[in-house]
């Protein structure tokens, strides 16, 4: 018997695994038509209360009959963690319970958004929901099992980020439930991982065509009383600098965005009217920070619009927005 959805008045049972829920069928009639209907037909009985049997895990149907008793309303869903969002769109699709899977699915769009912005901002998602880097793997087999097709790339794309050993052996949901990789899956991953190197191996070498001094640069004018122009010794170390989140664009995360914090940190956002200031500063001018800036943002955003080719699912996917 459950201990937190299981009602001694209950006039009905549902058995998942070897937990015992006895719940009320009117309550499953409200939210749960499919189910209801069951039991209606069920020729098990136990104590003369009908029984339904399920192949769910007691840790999916609990977290339903949380949801239809209304101790985890989804108003509160942005607090629900991944695992509990994975348990809503599972039975949720399975049973066809429309607002459970529409609670589900908007969640879980914060963490495997459509936009590259989104993606920019997924640090909050990923603790508001408690995802850890390992749940893409369950994340990657619910979307193919419920048909989430739209969610697919990213799940893909944050498997390649995985550690191959947890890519081939799998992981496990918050009730110790595996989760494997099909043989398909494990090939389809290391694939992508291979072309994400390449996509971000081939942006490194276009940052050293694409990076240049704007011509409207702040500071060129010092250059002559100076003999030269910091903006070009900052570009150069842009250009030709293996660190600050570049080893990661080679390593198959291209959408990285460490380097355009860098970026930042090059700059001096200081407008030096005076020659004596300047000659204090080695930092780069804003006109020519938001040409690479500009540059990055391009790279960047190629790699996202083009992720589904990538990572190999690009005929299962119809509506990928594109940025910019
Ligand atoms: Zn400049």
């Amino acid at each position: 018997m459950d201990t937190e959805v299981s009602f001694p008045d209950g006039d009905a049972i549902i058995i998942a695994s070897n937990v015992l829920f006895r719940v009320h069928k009117r309550v499953l009639a409200h939210h749960c038509p499919v189910l209801a209907a069951n039991l209606d037909t069920s020729a098990e009985s136990m104590g003369g209360l009908p029984v339904v049997r399920v192949t769910d895990t007691p840790h999916d149907i609990r977290e339903f009959l949380r949801v239809a008793y209304g101790s985890s309303p989804p108003t509160r869903a942005p607090l629900a963690p991944f695992s509990v969002l994975a348990a809503w769109l599972r039975v949720g699709i399975k049973y066809k319970m429309q607002v459970l899977v529409d609670h589900a699915y908007v969640n879980l769009q914060s963490l495997f958004p459509a936009t590259l912005s989104e993606w920019d901002e997924r640090d909050g998602p990923e603790s508001s929901h408690d995802f850890k880097d390992e749940n893409a793997i369950e994340a990657l087999n619910l979307f193919q099992q419920t048909g989430q097709f739209g969610m697919l790339q990213v799940a893909i794309y944050r498997c390649c980020q995985l550690d191959p050993d947890v890519v081939r052996n799998g992981t496990t949901r918050a009730d110790g439930t595996p989760e494997r990789l099909s043989r398909k899956n494990v090939e389809v991953i290391a694939r992508a991982k291979e072309r994400l190197k390449e996509y971000g191996a081939r942006m490194i070498e276009e940052s050293r065509e694409r990076f240049k001094r704007s011509e409207y640069c702040s500071y060129w004018q010092f250059r002559s009383y100076y003999k030269f122009c910091s903006c070009q010794d900052v570009i150069k170390d842009l250009r030709d600098t293996k660190a600050h989140g570049r080893e990661a664009w080679r390593e198959g995360d291209p959408l990285d965005s460490r380097f355009l914090q860098y970026i930042d940190r090059s700059e001096d956002s200081r407008d030096y009217e005076l020659r004596q200031d300047f000659a204090c500063y080695m930092g780069a001018c804003s006109n020519c920070m938001d040409e690479v800036r500009s540059e990055v943002g391009e790279m960047r955003a190629r790699v996202w619009n083009e992720l589904p080719a990538i990572v190999g699912v690009a005929d299962v996917i119809d509506d990928w927005v594109c940025d910019n």
